[in-house]
């Protein structure tokens, strides 16, 4: 018996919202439209207002609007099976990456990400030849997306670790004095 067409526009639009951020320690993503209800409630409740709805009404993380405090109110207002528990795991396994719009590389001097990561997760390269570049240590990067909203070049992005990630901090600690 074949797929009704309305269910199967639903499981693609499903789909094409797999890579949404959702909000901290929320399950994966089969489980979250599972069971998310779309009430809202975890955008009320988050401190810096970053969650919002995406297309289909589902929550998301929006790093344009500001920084993840993890307060855990997201957490603590959802009534539905949704949320890990953040007593025994980690938010998310996401980390900031910066892409090639960054200024840096551009020849103009630019260091807002780094002075707005308390984490201390952004490496600038030293270089007397060129301005300094930024990358992105993942082992410090909790992804709380600080760095996001002050690039004035949209360059930084928070998503699952990568293999550009590594590669661009080893290309910096290349550069680093000893
Ligand atoms: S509080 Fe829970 S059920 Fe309601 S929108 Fe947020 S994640 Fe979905
Ligand atoms: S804030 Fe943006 S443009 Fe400035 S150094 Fe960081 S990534 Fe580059
Ligand atoms: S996401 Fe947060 S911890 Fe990671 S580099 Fe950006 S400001 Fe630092």
């Amino acid at each position: 018996m074949g797929v009704d067409p309305s269910r199967r526009a639903l499981l693609k639009g499903r789909l094409e919202y797999s890579s949404a951020l959702r909000p901290p320690w929320t399950r994966d993503e089969p489980e979250f439209l599972a069971n998310c209800s779309q009430c809202g409630d975890c955008l009320q409740a988050c401190e810096t207002s970053i969650i919002v709805r995406d297309v289909a009404g589902f929550p998301q993380v929006d790093f344009q609007r500001g920084e993840c405090t993890f307060c855990r109110a997201c957490v603590d207002a959802c009534e539905e099976n949704i949320f890990r528990d953040p007593e025994r795991e980690p938010p998310w396994r996401h980390v900031a990456d910066i892409g090639p719009a960054c200024l840096g590389p551009q020849g103009v001097y630019c260091r807002s990400c780094g002075e707005s990561c308390e984490a201390g997760a952004i490496r600038f390269s030293f270089n007397a030849q060129r301005v300094p570049e930024p990358s992105v240590d993942t082992e410090a990067c909790n992804g709380c997306g600080a760095c996001v909203s002050v690039c004035p070049a949209r360059a930084v992005v928070v998503g699952p670790l990568g293999p550009s990630h590594s590669a661009r901090l080893q290309s910096t600690r290349l550069q680093e004095p000893s």
